[in-house]
């Protein structure tokens, strides 16, 4: 049984959509409620969002794995309050929520991208009756590459990001904020159903993508960026990369092209990893039957 559920917004603070949805249910709590269901809202960083900044020190995001938390030499903004969100909502083996939603947004061409770090029964379950209602749903998975997970969603047992764009960083979009929040009431419905044991019992194909790397810009000897991503690949986040297919547009107007294997692709041009130089990433699809 899921009993508590938490919907956090503002993990990275630039993301106005999560912000300013947690604050319009604080403000009409009614619209979030649910029979027998204790659901809580959380603004996870309150200094990042004044500041209208993805974060501080460090990205709230990637504090909440054991191995930072222990870490007594690591200071700062992100990292205080890391450790005052644990003692709020419990630690990874006692969180006091069952689920934790957590909003975010990006300003690549995401869809409304669900992302897991687990795979069980519950989460499989809960990717497929959203894939089964929203046609824009693409179901990510974070689960292979991070055993001891550093997203603040990792700390309850149940735990989904909800990641929507296209849309610019510190900007309220309507659309945007709508497929937000559709979202949410749908996963609460979701709950409410596996609760009542009430799943549809009819098989479905699951489908979700798993990460298999990053691909940087190109840059000269002073790390400074010389060719920006292509147009034949801007807004084609979870298209298929062929071999030979256009990625960058040079500053000498050369054209670099894909040399792998075909692929998948995701966060093209996302304006939150230029600090990392990451021009995108690359996915594989998995499909399971339900
Ligand atoms: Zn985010």
């Amino acid at each position: 049984m899921i009993k508590k559920i938490l919907l956090v917004g503002g993990t990275h603070g630039n993301e106005s959509t999560g912000v300013f949805l947690i604050n319009k249910w604080q403000r009409f709590p009614h619209l979030i409620q649910r029979e027998g269901l204790q659901i809580d809202t959380l603004l996870a960083n309150p200094a990042a969002i004044k500041a209208n900044r993805r974060y501080i020190d460090k990205d709230l995001n990637r504090c909440f794995s054991n191995a930072v938390l222990k870490d007594e030499s690591l200071q700062g903004v992100e990292l205080e309050r890391a450790h005052e969100l644990v003692g709020q909502l419990g630690s990874k083996d006692n969180c006091r929520y069952d689920l934790i939603i957590d909003l975010h947004t990006s300003t690549a061409n995401m869809k409304v991208n669900l992302v897991l770090t687990k795979h069980d029964d519950f989460h499989h379950q809960m990717m497929s009756y959203m894939q089964q209602r929203r046609d824009d749903v693409v179901v990510t998975s974070e689960a292979e590459m991070i055993p001891d997970h550093h997203f603040l969603c990792s700390l309850s047992p149940h735990n989904v990001i909800v990641e929507v764009g296209p849309v610019a960083q510190g900007t309220l979009h309507h659309q945007t904020i709508e497929r937000t929040e559709q979202t949410t009431l749908y996963l609460l419905d979701f709950v409410e159903a596996y609760n009542q044991q009430q799943l549809s019992s009819e098989s479905h194909q699951l489908e979700w993508f798993e990460y298999t790397g990053k691909v940087k810009y190109p840059v000269n000897a002073d790390g400074q960026i010389i060719g920006c991503v292509h147009q034949s690949i801007q807004g084609k986040d979870f298209s298929l990369l062929r071999t030979g297919d256009p990625i960058f547009i040079m500053q000498d107007g050369s054209v670099i092209t894909h040399q792998g294997e075909p692929t998948y692709i995701s966060f093209v041009n996302e304006a939150a990893y230029y600090d990392q130089q990451i021009a995108f990433c690359t996915l594989q699809k998995k499909l399971k039957d339900l």
